[in-house]
């Protein structure tokens, strides 16, 4: 057995067994339609040899995991059928401690950035015509994207000839890396971006707790990738930007230069300020990205007014509320809204091009004021009241 298999370590909770057994691995939140097309694969006779692709931290491997155990587990009221691994039996027990003999995932170890060939051979090209030593199959997870142009040739007869009790799962990052003669004696499956509440029901797992500011703003700036909200909400300065952002916000709707350009500018400078010098970039970015969902729900709303369309479902989700509350706004003008983005944009390119800060930045609030303060004053006293 591998070392490199206790990488797979399961965390969270699942299906009706969870109390007894919270170290299966989670059940697949938020990607139905790869679940329905992934159940018919732990019936006898499909297909064995899969790659599956989406971005770092989209769980790829979670839900590879999932599938491997639910073909490895004994429990015979589980085989075939849509519920998870018993979490009871002994390649379940096994699957646990990370000695199960006909689980192995591939992955580089400490100081390697490539799977090394002898490895490959070991583990799977030699092993996979060793019958199963548990149950009635072997499963195999492989990181396609630490596999060398010379790692994919040597798999290739491994996947054309894989003896009817084994499969092959791989992971790619980058489908395109993947060497056509592997694509195509593959089934591709596609990870879907994840609902902000699959993120939530995923980092709850985690054991955050959601209703904390810093969650909600890390579910936000995730984007739909779960392994980056995970990451994101154990970040000591979410609150920084949470109270920067939204006393600036504020701010950037009241008229006047000699504030904006002082406190202002200060308040950013000291958000780029605290951090190293590598994760500086990260924090202005997590501010940028927050006015920029922001004033796109604002868009939103715009253009639904405009075309007499009902309101979105994405305003109504429960971070778009909160992000509202955080940065309550009068109606924007359309043109205010559209200045205010492109200000957001050229700042990034200004960063990205390494630009004087200062520079840069005060002419961000200047104009993003200028957007904004229009804001207010075209959402006069009658229309004031509820944040759009
Ligand atoms: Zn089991």
């Amino acid at each position: 057995m591998s070392s490199t298999s206790k990488r797979c370590k399961p965390r969270g909770a699942c299906g009706p067994v969870a109390a007894a057994t919270d170290w299966l691995p989670p059940a697949v939140i938020g990607q139905e339609r790869l679940r329905q097309q992934l159940t018919d694969w732990s019936e006898p006779g499909g297909n064995r040899v899969l790659l599956l692709t989406g971005p770092a931290g989209s769980g790829r491997k979670t839900i590879l995991t999932q599938l491997a155990w639910r073909l490895l587990c004994q429990a015979d009221e589980n085989r075939g059928s849509q519920h998870g691994p018993c979490g009871r039996c002994m390649a379940c027990r096994y699957l646990k401690e990370g000695v199960h003999p006909d689980f192995r995932l591939l992955s580089p170890q400490e100081g390697e950035k490539t799977l090394p060939i002898d490895r490959l051979r070991r583990e799977l090209v030699n092993d996979l015509f060793l019958r199963p030593q548990l149950g009635r199959n072997k499963v195999y997870i492989l990181e396609a994207d630490y596999l060398s142009e010379s790692a994919q040739n040597a798999i290739l007869k491994s996947l054309e000839e894989a003896p009817p009790y084994a499969y092959i799962f791989l992971t790619a990052t980058r489908p395109d890396q993947v060497l056509p003669t592997i694509l195509s004696r593959l089934e591709v499956y596609r990870m879907s971006p994840y609902a902000d509440s699959a993120l939530y029901d995923i980092i709850r797992l985690h054991g955050i707790e959601t209703e904390s500011r810093p969650a909600r703003l890390a579910v936000l700036l995730a984007a739909g990738n779960p392994g980056e909200a995970i990451r994101l909400a154990g970040c000591d300065w979410l609150d920084e930007i949470i109270d920067t952002g939204s006393w600036l916000w504020q701010l950037l709707q009241q008229p006047g230069h000699a504030v904006l350009l002082t406190d202002g500018y200060n308040k950013v400078a000291a958000l780029r300020d605290s951090a190293a010098s590598s994760q500086q970039q990260e924090r202005l970015n997590a501010l940028l990205t927050l006015y920029d969902l922001r004033l796109q729900l604002s868009l939103d709303l715009l253009y639904e007014n405009q075309s007499g369309q009902l309101a979105g479902a994405g305003r109504q989700t429960e971070a778009a509320i909160w992000l509202r509350e955080l940065l309550p706004s009068a109606v924007l003008p359309l043109a205010a809204a559209e200045q205010a983005l492109e200000a957001l944009r050229s700042f990034n390119q200004a960063l990205a091009r390494n630009g004087n800060f200062e520079i840069s930045c005060c002419r961000t609030l200047l104009r993003l004021q200028q957007a904004l303060s229009t804001a207010g004053m075209a959402g006069s006293s009658s229309r004031g009241g509820p944040c759009r």
